[in-house]
């Protein structure tokens, strides 16, 4: 397998590939750019088909980190590991703590922190070997209630772009998924006065919002067929894709989950359909940023300055957009390059 040719490879500068015998680990730490600061990203078990499989991930995955640190202004950089193996039978504390040495050998180049399949127990393991990392208990605690934060501030700038005012009341929002952000988000709008059709696979949280929040419950089949104005897709990846797009009448996408776009040339089917798209990475930035405020000591009051930002970033992305007719998420990722051309032009000064 080569590396520097691989197609996501993407001018990474550092990839390590870590073993340990006894334990049985397998990982792979990709740390894709540091101008901006130290580079952070969750660490994902999964049990992948293939180390090329793996590898692929990671790297595309640490690349997303860059440009989301970078657009939501953190002084981080952009970083994402992968422990290859099966979470529900091959975790141990052995495998951490030897994870955790192989952190610890990058020297603070990378920040780890909790992603799919890795919990806060699983962290406070690595963390016995390394104090790189962020997230553990006691600390900055669940980033949910910021994603949705966040999340519900980038619906109200999409509004105002596709609908001529951020107001949401009267409006529909088809939710999908309603666990620690979407719940939260959906609590945001129904303040709102915006009229929630809502799904998830799990049942008590439908009747929740249904009761609570006014919510009118709809299959998970059907979610993507509501005649609604917003769709915010905050449970799985890839949900806008080929099937979905002949059936969604939205004419926003603004949700907190990643990876909504099943492959990137979504990004500009979705613009030539009129369809205004919130780039999923900076819409749900507030996860990164409330994790970030650990790592960097930042004030509560900061953080939550920081969440309000993707109000102003999405609105800058969106006028971009129209201004120069370019899908949205190629305008954000043009956005983050710059943003780290500038600095390191700083740098060598
Ligand atoms: P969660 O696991 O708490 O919630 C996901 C919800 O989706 C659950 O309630 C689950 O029952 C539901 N669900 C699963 N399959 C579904 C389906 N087919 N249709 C409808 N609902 C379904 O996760 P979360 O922390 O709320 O994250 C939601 C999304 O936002 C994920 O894509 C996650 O990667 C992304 N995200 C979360 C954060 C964060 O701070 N938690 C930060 C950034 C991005």
């Amino acid at each position: 397998m080569s590396l520097f040719e691989h197609k996501e490879f993407d001018n990474h500068e550092e990839v390590v590939f870590c073993h340990d015998q006894a334990s049985g680990l397998k990982a792979i730490i990709a740390v894709h750019d540091t101008t901006m600061g130290p580079s952070l990203g969750g660490t994902r078990m999964w049990n992948y088909a293939s180390s090329s499989e793996a590898l692929t991930d990671v790297l595309r995955l640490s690349r997303g980190m860059t440009y989301k640190s970078a657009l939501a202004g953190l002084p981080l950089g952009g970083g994402k590991a992968v422990i290859i193996g099966d979470a529900k039978t091959q975790k141990s504390d052995a495998l951490f703590k030897a994870y955790g040495r192989f952190v610890d050998s990058l020297g603070g180049k990378y920040i780890t922190a909790e992603d799919v399949n890795i919990r806060t127990s699983d962290i406070e393991i690595v963390a016995s070997q390394t104090r790189f990392v962020a997230g553990t208990e006691g600390k900055a605690g669940d980033p949910s209630p910021h994603t949705a934060l966040g999340t519900y501030l980038g619906v109200k700038a999409a509004a105002k772009h596709a609908f001529g005012s951020e107001e949401l009341k009267g409006l529909k929002v088809a939710v999908q998924g309603l666990g620690a952000v979407g719940y939260d988000f959906a609590e945001y709008l129904a303040k709102d006065g915006a009229e929630l059709f809502v799904c998830d696979v799990n049942q008590d949280s439908v009747d929740r919002a249904v009761s609570k929040l006014g919510a009118t419950a709809v299959s998970i089949d059907e979610i993507c067929d509501v005649d609604c104005d917003i769709y915010a897709p905050c449970a799985l990846g890839a949900t806008v894709n080929d099937d979905t797009l002949k059936r969604i009448k939205a004419k926003v996408i603004a949700g907190s989950a990643n990876n909504q776009l099943a492959t990137p040339q979504h990004d500009r089917i979705l613009k030539d359909m009129g369809i205004l798209y919130a780039p999923d990475y900076v819409i749900n930035a507030g996860g990164v940023i409330h994790v970030c405020s650990e790592a960097a000591s930042f004030s509560r009051e900061e953080t939550a300055a920081r969440v309000r930002g993707i109000y102003n970033t999405l609105d800058r992305i969106f006028s971009r957009a129209t201004a120069e007719d370019r899908p949205t998420g190629e305008i954000a990722d043009e956005m983050a390059r710059e943003i780290l051309a500038a600095k390191a032009a700083e740098k060598r000064v």
